[in-house]
């Protein structure tokens, strides 16, 4: 078989059986799918031999790149000695062992402790059940309630849907977990008007406050929220924001949970987005970059305060995974720890690769169509706009961002459209020459679409 007979091939027998991931399926089917064969640093390949540049590290996940054989060979290496026992019933294994101490080390000081699982969804699983049972467990299950922000993303499962902001979310598969409620999200170029963004900040920030007096203090548990809310379209809030978000916890005793499954392992030129913005977390939900994405492998790392009542006055906590700690998981997740500390890419991220990403990125603001360029570390959103001026967005929010996207997969870069923002999130060792590319091809995609659609 030729390239396009192969193509065809894999792609026929996948519309047959495979129903995909957030896919209108049959619209798909039309196209075809891109059958992706094999990748390399930060280069992934198709079926018909085209080379893209990931600028999103898959789903922001490959944080070390790909082809690591160190990543490979650990796995390799442990599935050989013990492929699978779980930590149930008086058991562990060396690898959960040595990367439960290793998280604890990376981890904010007062975070000891930490409960695996597969997912991100899975992790924030987790977490609705902690938060629940650590106020029980205090006398005041009450406090059953948990407040999210609108356009927040936790994940897939029913907790996760219910936990995240997306509309179209609740839309299907409810009803969503009673008890989860939603204030708006810091997005200060979107819905902050003319206010500054500080003054946005805490405006938004507040609407914590409000909605704690409203159900009332002795009924909430928990707030949530990204450091970076990522699949929303990478909302970096106001300075302002989480320093008050973390005063009215602290206020009305609300326990703090900072999902740090995008932000983690690095992407923020930290080791966790709580450390670039200093929040203290009770609970810290983390995927993705853990294994960049080789493995499957999710954790929530449980704070002291939570820590200790779980620990000793719960007797049996009744949850887990079959896969929680997974011996294989657990030995990659290890490597790529390993390798993240031994080529300083948290170092790179903050002092040389973030820095130049942000500066190079930051040329973009100067297009018709580009509202404004926002990043930290290596996490970047660009709203699409009609109006710069005005921070006016188009008519039906989505439309000119898959376009654009679209533009971008034909120029050979991976960048994704959160409706019509534009976002990326590379893996943290791309070269300069690459963040250089990933500017030109963006740029060429911007002036295709603002052609098509009229604005250029
Ligand atoms: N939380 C956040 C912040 C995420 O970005 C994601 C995934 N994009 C999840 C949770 C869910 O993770 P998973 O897809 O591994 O279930």
């Amino acid at each position: 078989m030729n390239q396009l007979e192969k193509t065809a091939f894999w792609q026929n027998l996948d519309q047959q059986h495979h129903i995909h991931p957030f896919t209108d399926t049959a619209d798909l089917n039309k196209r075809g799918t891109r059958v992706i064969t094999s990748a390399s640093g930060v280069y992934i390949e198709d079926s018909e031999g085209k080379k893209y540049l990931d600028g999103m590290a898959g789903l922001w996940c490959v944080n070390v790149g790909y082809g690591r054989k160190e990543l490979a060979e650990a796995a390799y290496k442990q599935m050989l000695e013990l492929p699978y026992y779980n930590n149930f019933f008086q058991c562990a294994h060396e690898p959960v062992i040595e990367l439960s101490k290793v998280l604890a080390e990376i981890t904010p000081s007062h975070m000891n402790h930490v409960f695996y699982a597969n997912s991100g969804s899975e992790a924030n699983d987790t977490v609705v059940r902690m938060v629940r049972q650590y106020w029980n467990l205090k006398g005041k299950a009450d406090k059953n309630h948990i407040i999210s922000r609108k356009n927040a993303y936790h994940g897939s499962t029913v907790a996760g849907a219910s936990l995240g902001g997306m509309a179209g979310m609740h839309a299907q598969g409810g009803p969503m977990l009673a008890n989860v409620v939603h204030i708006d999200q810091p997005y200060w170029y979107g819905e902050g008007g003319d206010y500054s963004p500080e003054e946005f900040g805490l405006i938004t920030a507040r609407k914590l406050e409000e909605k704690i007096k409203e159900l009332g203090p002795d009924k909430v548990g928990a707030f949530i929220g990204e450091p970076i809310q990522g699949a929303g379209g990478v909302i970096i809030p106001p300075s302002t924001y989480w320093p008050e978000i973390q005063r009215i916890c602290q206020e009305y005793d609300i326990l703090l949970v900072a999902d740090e499954v995008i932000c983690g392992f690095g992407r923020t030129g930290n080791w966790f987005g709580s450390d670039t913005f200093d929040i203290k977390p009770d609970l810290m939900p983390m995927a993705k970059g853990m294994s960049s994405g080789y493995l499957p492998i999710s954790a929530v790392m449980v704070g002291d305060r939570v820590a200790d009542v779980l620990i000793n006055e719960c007797g049996e906590f009744t949850h887990g995974f079959t896969y929680s700690g997974h011996p294989a998981s657990a030995a990659v997740a290890l490597e790529n720890i390993r390798i993240i500390r031994d080529e300083k890419l948290i170092e790179r991220v903050r002092d040389d690769i973030g820095p130049y990403f942000q500066k190079q990125l930051a040329t973009l603001a100067d297009h018709p169509l580009v509202g404004a360029v926002e990043s930290v570390g290596l996490i970047a959103g660009m709203p699409l706009v009609s109006d710069k001026k005005t921070r006016k967005g188009f008519d039906k929010p989505g439309t000119v961002g898959t376009i654009c996207r679209d533009f971008c997969v034909e120029n050979g870069v991976i960048m994704r459209a959160c409706g019509d923002r534009m976002v990326l999130s590379p893996p943290l060792v791309i070269s300069h020459a690459d963040v250089d590319e990933i500017v030109k091809r963006a740029s060429a995609a911007f002036d295709a679409t603002a052609k098509k659609v009229g604005i250029m």
